[in-house]
């Protein structure tokens, strides 16, 4: 397997949710690890993950902490990022199935989310993705095995936004679970919760390719 994350220091945001679970996995692939609790922390990393967690919670945390605008500023200025279910949500630039009152949006991503899609149905299960259009996921298995809790959906993608993975749905749709947008990555699922390292390698490589720091 490729190991070029050594030179690179990851954010993963720290407010609420699974941060610790994509903290190990980066550490595995020879990353340095920042868990980002204020705003200057952005200064001194090259790339971030949002995690999964609530994403209302997020969302009015990293209000509070007056995190919304210099996390804006990131996505704008094309910096990679990469949203797991809950930092999907707040990634999106529109979402279906908010509360009445709304909630702190990041945006940048040019999709629609339904942000509990699957939590109506079930809270959780786990399902083999077929990955064959994703250059890190093809070294060994087409395949990747995803977990899915209260996870949302994309329900509508913009032109500049590549679909990664899709499931189809009980009525024959398919559902998108996984984007790219230019240094944008998203998954409704947990790849930080399976064995799987190639998700968290394909973020590296993309934060390779935007700052230059490492060959590929
Ligand atoms: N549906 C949840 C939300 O809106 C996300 C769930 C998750 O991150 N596991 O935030």
């Amino acid at each position: 397997m490729k190991k070029h994350g050594s030179m690179l220091r990851i954010g993963i945001l720290a407010l609420q949710g699974a941060f610790i679970d994509h903290s190990k996995i980066l550490k595995q692939l020879g990353a340095s690890v920042v868990e980002v609790r204020k705003s200057e922390q952005l200064d001194h990393i090259d790339g971030l993950i949002i995690p999964g967690g609530e994403s209302t919670s997020i969302g009015l945390i990293a209000k509070r902490w007056g995190l919304i605008e210099p996390l804006r500023d990131w996505v704008q200025a094309g910096k990679p990022i990469w949203g797991t279910c809950a930092g999907m949500v707040l990634l999106a630039e529109r979402i279906e199935g908010q509360k009445a009152e709304g909630q702190p949006l990041l945006g940048g991503l040019d999709v629609t989310v339904n942000r509990n899609y699957f939590g109506r149905q079930a809270d959780s299960f786990e399902t083999l993705l077929h990955t064959p259009q994703v250059p890190a996921l093809d070294d060994s298995s087409e395949f990747c095995s995803a977990i899915f809790i209260r996870a949302p959906v994309i329900t509508a993608t913009g032109t500049a936004v590549e679909s990664l993975a899709s499931l189809s749905a009980a009525d024959g749709d398919m559902l998108i679970v996984a984007v790219r947008q230019k240094s944008i990555l998203a998954t409704a699922f947990h790849p930080e919760l399976t064995d799987d390292t190639r998700w968290h390698q394909l973020f590296l490589d993309m934060v390779c390719e935007s700052t230059k720091l490492c060959p590929i």
